[in-house]
């Protein structure tokens, strides 16, 4: 079977990991047929905006992309590719599993926990009042008159939506998720506790969604006790459900623990499509230099035979990225014991060392 799968290469050191993962990904023996996409600044002058409607409808129509990170320019009232890709296309569920291999330089070890996050509610829903304006001003004086309660006057304003919808379905996500790959536990994030009509929803909408999955163990954890314990005992958590705001903050805590950027995978998924990405951004700095660390997006490629339910050729790809890490010979700077190590190899060459690994285990 031959997959077509949109291929958004990205922009900064993008190109080169697209390549490096594209290489590996057809080294599983999987077929794919890639339709390349260019998203991002380079193409604002062509089309008039960094996301043409031709990259969304090859993603709408293949249903699967995997993409290069793409820069957000500062201060120039470029909307991010990256935000617009997750609203246009209704990806609600952020994905990022965090497991530590071995060989990877961490202080943690055994962490394997996959985090669920919300990806378009909560404070990033992006309605904000700025202080000052007379908009603001007529909702204190809304508040004031529906509540009774003062806001200052010299108050910004950012709006906080939770809905049971929303949270319907980032809760039915990670349990199906827990189903599919035999997990044994979600845990609901929140702050309850002083948010009840926001945070309170979310905790009661995922308390009634757990007891239609009898088969899959449901807790819940305040979200500031959680961190305590995910840096304690982060082996006590296995997948972790958390609204927008909450999700965000705890994926970077959990990068940190599995050893940072360079190993860290993701995806963001809805219904009808699924764009897979690793968490870091677009590295301006390296671009063109043979030198970032592949593996984040080559994981974020493992991700997406799992999600094609190609696991075999996902296990034997996630086996040989873990066996390079392990012998720690071709692995770039990142993943050497200094940054300065002269025995660092570049992005390409992680990629002819994974592709050796495929070929001596087939
Ligand atoms: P960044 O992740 O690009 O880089 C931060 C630092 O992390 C780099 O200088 C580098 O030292 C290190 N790093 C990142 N990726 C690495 C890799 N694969 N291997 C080794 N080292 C690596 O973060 P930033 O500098 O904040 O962002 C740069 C641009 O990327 C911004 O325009 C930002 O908006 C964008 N960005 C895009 C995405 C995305 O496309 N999904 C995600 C995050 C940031």
């Amino acid at each position: 079977m031959t997959y077509r799968v949109t291929l958004i290469p990205g922009d900064g050191v993008g190109p080169e990991l697209s390549e490096a993962t594209r290489r590996v990904l057809e080294a599983t023996g999987v077929g794919f047929e890639w339709e390349v996409q260019e998203a991002g600044a380079d193409v604002m002058d062509r089309y008039g905006t960094p996301l043409p409607e031709h990259v969304l409808e090859s993603i709408r129509r293949n249903g699967v992309a995997i993409k290069g990170p793409i820069t957000t320019p500062v201060g120039t009232g470029f909307r991010s590719v990256n935000v617009a890709l997750r609203k246009e296309l209704d990806l609600y569920c952020c994905l990022r599993p965090c497991k530590w291999y071995p060989g990877v330089r961490s202080r943690y070890q055994d962490v394997d926990v996959v985090i669920c996050r919300e990806n378009h509610e909560d404070l990033y829903a992006g309605i904000e009042f700025e202080v000052g304006q007379p908009e603001t001003r007529k909702l204190i004086d809304f508040i004031s008159e529906l509540s009774g309660r003062t806001i200052r006057e010299d108050s910004g304003i950012s709006i906080k939506p939770i809905s049971v919808h929303g949270t319907q379905r980032i809760v039915r996500y990670a349990f199906e998720y827990a189903r599919k790959y035999g997990r044994r536990k979600v845990t609901a994030v929140h702050k309850a506790n002083i948010m009840k009509f926001s945070d309170g929803l979310f905790l009661a909408t995922a308390r009634e969604v757990a007891e239609g999955y009898a088969d899959i163990e449901f807790e819940d954890r305040i979200v500031d006790n959680l961190s305590m314990q995910l840096v304690q005992r982060p082996e006590e958590y296995d997948v972790l459900v958390l609204p927008n705001l909450y999700g965000d903050i705890v994926s970077d805590l959990c990068a940190g623990l599995i050893g940072g950027l360079g190993v860290a995978p993701g995806a963001n998924i809805g219904d009808t499509a699924a764009v897979f990405e690793a968490t870091h951004g677009s590295a301006p700095k390296y671009k063109g230099m043979n030198r970032v660390n592949p593996m984040a997006m080559m994981l974020s490629g493992v991700l997406m035979l799992r999600h094609l339910d190609e696991q075999a050729a996902a296990d034997r790809l996630e086996a040989a990225i873990a066996a390079v890490i392990a012998e720690g010979a071709s692995v770039t700077y990142d993943m050497k014991p200094t940054r300065d190590d002269p025995t660092a190899v570049g992005t390409s060459q992680v990629a002819d060392a994974v592709i050796e690994k495929l070929q001596t285990a087939a």
